[in-house]
């Protein structure tokens, strides 16, 4: 009711004009008294306010006399027409020109009370009440009249429940509650504005209330990211709902970031050391790029590096020899990505140093001599840069306590992502760093206080990773390959552990997955992002994730998975390329290890946690089929390992376990060192299942959701000896066709095939049914709402 009024505390309306007539008519009714004290507050107002700009003397002098003169315009409605009922109005207006317009709280309270006091059964008994409430509460500073405040409010409601200002006096006990940090009863008394009063003006205000206090007092995101979407969502025309929205997005992104690295620490992507947003940014200039760069079709087959790694001066050195093939048009221009943080010295061309730009990670470099289609070149880069926190390292680092640099800072040249190549390189770090890279070590000599490792990659990959630190080494092999495990110093107590984990995994996963690609593997312990990481032939796990003990071993899992999932079988990030291909495979992978160690239920629980941190997620950002699913998403991690890890344990269910199985080997055999789609996945699916399964990748790849099943209605009959069993199961839009395990105890168990809409089934048995249970060993993906669709039948029998 008194919003605008309360907004515009202070402000000086310049309605000059508008009463001119009642002033110079004499008043002949307190009507028209009243008006005119309106007007005339309104013409002296405006008068003022432009002589306090114009003539600052005059304002000072006149201004007590003109504020008594507009007081007693109003007083002359008592006064003059005693008989009327507008007094209690006119003292309204005054209590009000003290409060807005002079800003003389006591004063303006002294007329409200008056009110009260003189006009027992006003009708401005409420606005009063309100009115000095609003003083104690916000114009004083002082806890006890607050309090007191909300007492009146309290008052105000019970006595005039139909007042047109009970919504305001709700809202306003709120809003005192949330200023003296009584946080519970302010949401009360927010919630009540809701309730009683869903079309009040204050119901955005109050909406908005709660959202901050959950946010800010309780801090709890996943409930203020709540309440801002409802705020946006159900007033969608508030002033407020764009940033109710803002904020929901925010907190969104931050409970989906938190509940997926507190459940599943993974691959981190080098986010440890920026802002999200900033990341995002990058993300985005990244794809610009890789498209630019994709486009020119330039295809590297080797790299030769030559790389000086000085933790202590925190510097990179280096020589790259790139060998790369024209695969598109001739071109006397070629573009390649390169960390802007790192400064080219030079790039030759045999003795011939060329031309080049290079800006936003990316090097752009002349050709005095056009290079023809299906030519090869060999460029020499010459660089050297000291890592800082810039992100321009993508959170890379080159650091005493220890080194790494990963494919996405860009610290060699590199073409398009999902290129594939071989590669050759000596690092070298000073005594006592240790370096280690991919590929199989050639040698290693400590000369001059340097230590130098040649490594060598013969089979195709698409990343090349470093890293160095003074590690503490064990060795040990596992069916002929050498196995290596590099950790810290301080950590040098869990080596064996990791030894034997690692070759147990890779035990596991060379029975499963079919034989292990490269010569050799080594387990590095790098310090920053939590989470690890696979390149070919290595995996780096955290510092942070070594610390934790076996609690990491399901981490030590997945990233070794990649070494099938992403490095054996490789993938281009393309339309078709998907992310699921590595990810959801690799997530997949270590809850079959899991499985492995112990039984089902250790994998079914697995998954439950996974998938349930999707269902979270999906509340908060809008759900996408895992296909379109991008890296930058806040939910990226949730839908594509998480619901992707599920959706193989599905394809599982559908196909058995032996088709299951003979499929990841063969998928495995069939396109080692080949970047695949999910066209190659589904063929070798189909081929080997002996049918199409189209339905299944639309449905779970194409598109976003899960299955919304539950036990609709049961009758149980008995005829003739014979127990005659009803049931309908219904499904909720989407529908998804998939099939169903039906149990009931004690004797009927049948797979059935639910499709859309409901399923009636009809069992017999001469055995007395006890319960029902559907997806009992809990194969499919369904809402959480409906993860245990039981049903007791013992009672049914009619
Ligand atoms: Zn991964």
């Amino acid at each position: 009711m008194n919003k605008s009024l309360l907004m515009a505390f202070g402000g000086v309306l310049a309605l000059l004009g508008v009463g001119v007539y009642w002033w110079f008519s004499t008043p002949h009714s307190a009507a028209e008294q009243l008006a005119r004290a309106t007007a005339y507050q309104q013409k002296k107002m405006a008068e003022l306010a432009v002589w306090e700009v114009q003539d600052p003397e005059r304002f000072e002098a006149t201004k007590d006399e003109v504020y008594q003169k507009i007081i007693t315009e109003y007083q002359h409605v008592q006064t003059r027409f005693p008989e009327s009922n507008l007094g209690d109005e006119a003292q309204l207006a005054i209590g009000d020109f003290y409060a807005d317009q002079l800003d003389d709280p006591t004063a303006a309270q002294d007329a409200y009370q008056q009110i009260i006091e003189q006009y027992a059964g006003s009708n401005s008994h409420d606005d009063a009440l309100l009115n000095i409430a609003r003083i104690k509460a916000f114009r004083r500073e002082d806890d006890r009249l607050k309090l007191e405040a909300i007492e009146d409010l309290k008052t105000l409601i019970q006595t005039f429940p139909d007042s047109g200002l009970a919504d305001d006096a709700t809202y306003d006990i709120g809003r005192i509650y949330e200023t003296i940090d009584e946080a519970d009863a302010a949401l009360e008394w927010y919630q009540r504005v809701l309730d009683d009063y869903p079309d009040s003006e204050w119901a955005d205000d109050a909406q908005l209330a709660k959202a901050r206090i959950y946010e800010l007092h309780k801090a709890d995101a996943e409930r203020a990211a709540d309440e801002y979407g409802k705020l946006a969502k159900e007033h969608p025309n508030s002033d407020l709902a764009k940033t109710a929205q803002q904020k929901k997005d925010e907190l969104s992104r931050k409970v989906i970031e938190d509940a997926t690295h507190t459940t599943h620490p993974s691959r981190g992507g080098g986010g440890g050391r920026m802002p999200f947003d900033f990341m995002h940014q990058m993300e985005a200039a990244e794809v610009l790029r890789n498209e630019i760069i994709a486009a020119q079709k330039l295809d590297v087959l080797a790299y030769d590096l030559d790389i000086k790694l000085d933790p202590n001066a925190n510097s990179l050195h280096g020589t790259a020899r790139v060998t790369l093939q024209n695969q598109g048009d001739e071109k006397d221009e070629i573009s390649l990505k390169f960390c802007q943080g790192i400064t080219i010295l030079s790039i030759r061309n045999g003795d011939q140093l060329l031309d080049f730009e290079h800006e936003y990670d990316k090097v752009a470099i002349n050709l005095p001599v056009p290079l023809p289609p299906g030519e090869t070149l060999t460029l020499e880069f010459n660089y050297s840069g000291v890592e800082n926190d810039a992100p321009s390292w993508s959170g890379d680092q080159i650091d005493p306590h220890g080194s790494y640099l990963r494919f996405e800072s860009k610290w060699y040249p590199q073409s398009h992502w999902g290129d594939l190549f071989t590669v050759n390189l000596t690092l070298s770090v000073p005594q006592p760093y240790t370096g280690v890279s991919i590929g199989r070590k050639i040698s290693e000599t400590n000369t001059d206080g340097t230590h130098t490792s040649i490594w060598q990659m013969d089979q195709p990959v698409f990343a090349i990773v470093v890293a160095a630190a003074e590690y503490e080494i064990q060795k040990g092999n596992f069916a002929g390959t050498p196995l290596t495990v590099y950790l810290f110093k301080e950590d040098k107590d869990k080596l064996g552990d990791y030894l034997q984990h690692t070759k147990r995994i890779f035990r596991f996963y060379t029975e499963t997955f079919g034989d292990y690609p490269f010569a050799k593997f080594d387990v590095v312990e790098i310090p920053f992002f939590p989470g690890g990481y696979g390149p070919p032939s290595m995996v780096m796990i955290t510092e942070k994730s070594v610390k934790k003990g076996d609690d990491a071993i399901p981490l030590l899992a997945h990233e070794i998975a990649h070494q099938w999932w992403g490095n054996k079988v490789s993938i281009t990030m393309t339309d078709d390329s998907i992310p699921w291909l590595n990810e959801g495979f690799a997530t997949y992978s270590d809850a079959l290890y899991l499985e492995s160690q112990g039984d089902r239920d250790d994998l079914v629980q697995k998954l439950d946690e996974l998938t349930a941190v999707y269902f979270k997620a999906i509340k908060f950002q809008e759900d996408e089929p895992i296909a379109t699913c991008k890296w930058g998403n806040p939910a990226y991690q949730p839908i594509v390992y998480y619901k992707g890890a599920k959706v193989l344990d599905m394809l599982r269910f559908v196909m058995g376990d032996k088709t299951f199985f003979e499929v990841m080997r063969t998928f495995a055999d069939r396109h080692t060192f080949q970047n695949v789609g999910v066209a190659d996945f589904r063929t070798t699916c189909e081929t080997v299942y002996g049918d199409s399964l189209n339905w299944f990748f639309e449905q779970w790849l194409y598109q976003p959701g899960a299955l919304a099943l539950e036990i609709d209605s049961t009758q149980v009959t008995k005829q003739d000896g014979q127990y005659q069993i009803e049931v309908v199961i219904h499904q909720d839009p989407p529908y998804f066709k998939m099939p169903l395990d039906v149990k009931i105890d004690p004797n009927i168990a049948e797979r059935v095939w639910i499709e859309t809409g409901d399923l009636h089934l009809h069992f017999r048995s001469p055995k007395k049914p006890k319960t029902m249970t559907v997806d009992g060993e809990n194969w499919l993906l369904k809402m959480p709402s409906q993860q245990h669709l039981k049903r007791d039948l013992s009672n049914d029998v009619s």
